[in-house]
């Protein structure tokens, strides 16, 4: 185990400090053995993945944090199935699918994240989402390790029914045959649809708000709430799609949360909306109650 690893190269916001604790469990034994550990020693535990969707707080995590990595990062395609490791990155799990010329899990090329990250966020895009394909999960907690099914991950809009301490150490999908060159076309034309829309090369969590009930989507509303190219300390709503925020140079966790606070209450006062954040929050960070 390291001490003090800093997490903002492990997030594509590129923020947040110091883990206390920080180690790269290869398999699911030694994965519920730091878990148990952090247990014991009374800390609290966390695991991330490709930091796509996570807030760290710039005065770090006062506990142990798990990265996964060796047969927990692999991933492998079966007859009609792709077994993966909790921290096996999404792009793998599809290039293995179209390998094996096994369609169902192209959504996943607009998501920078891991197979773990995706379960714990029931991630998805143009119609699909992780629940649409898994078939179990490998969910490690620090007593041991347990199969559950998508019914009892409790997945629904970008959300699960996981608890922090409980990480998916693998996973089964089922998928389907389809030929490589349909498998490509529809990755391609997802990708086109991504670049016209947000800002791809930009540093970014992804969304920053679930989308609220209502005509507006909570890009179009933040948009018109004049918010695009809004900017706080280092971090700025982008001026190409305003449900996120973009590390505009040297930007502090602390000014991504103002940025929300501020595009809650304006999403509150002109809209009457709560706007929910989607982003997960590492560490003592807290997007501020909004009034009334
Ligand atoms: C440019 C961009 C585009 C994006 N587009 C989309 C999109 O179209 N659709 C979408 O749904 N999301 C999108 N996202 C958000 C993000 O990629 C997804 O939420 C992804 O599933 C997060 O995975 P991760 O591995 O990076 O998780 P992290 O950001 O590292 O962590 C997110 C949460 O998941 C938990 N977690 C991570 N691994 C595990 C594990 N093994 N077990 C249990 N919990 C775990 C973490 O503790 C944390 O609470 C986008 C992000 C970016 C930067």
């Amino acid at each position: 185990m390291n001490e003090q690893v800093s997490l903002a190269r492990y997030t594509t916001l590129g923020t947040g400090g110091p883990a206390l604790w920080f180690d790269r469990p290869e398999t699911a034994d030694a994965l519920v053995e730091r878990l148990a550990w952090a247990r014991d020693n009374g800390l609290p535990a966390a695991v991330i993945g490709l930091g796509s969707n996570l807030l760290v707080a710039d005065e770090g995590f006062p506990g142990v944090v798990l990265k996964l990595a060796g047969s927990l990062a692999a991933a492998e395609a079966g007859e009609g199935t792709l077994a993966a490791g909790g921290g096996a990155p999404l792009a793998v799990c599809l290039h293995r699918a179209r390998a094996a010329e096994l369609g169902g899990m192209e959504f996943v090329c607009a998501i920078p994240g891991t197979v773990g990250g995706a379960i714990w966020m029931n991630a998805g895009a143009y119609g699909g989402d992780t629940s649409g394909v898994l078939i179990r999960a490998l969910v490690a907690d620090a007593d041991g390790a347990s199969w559950m099914t998508p019914e009892e991950l409790g997945l629904r809009y970008r959300a699960s029914g996981l608890r922090h301490g409980q990480v998916v150490a693998s996973a089964e999908f089922g998928l389907e045959p389809r030929p490589v060159a349909e498998i490509k076309a529809t990755v391609a034309e997802m990708q086109a649809r991504r670049k016209a829309a947000q800002p791809t090369n930009k540093r970014t969590f992804g969304s920053v708000f679930k989308n609220p009930e209502h005509e507006l989507t909570a890009g179009r509303m933040l948009e018109a709430c004049g918010l695009r190219g809004f900017r706080i300390g280092g971090a700025q709503i982008s001026p190409k799609h305003a449900n996120f925020i973009e590390n505009a140079g040297e930007a502090r966790s602390a000014d991504a949360i103002e940025l929300i606070a501020e595009a809650r209450r304006r999403a509150r006062e002109q809209y009457g909306v709560t706007l929910h954040p989607e982003v997960q929050l590492l560490g003592a960070l807290e997007v501020p109650p909004l009034d009334g």
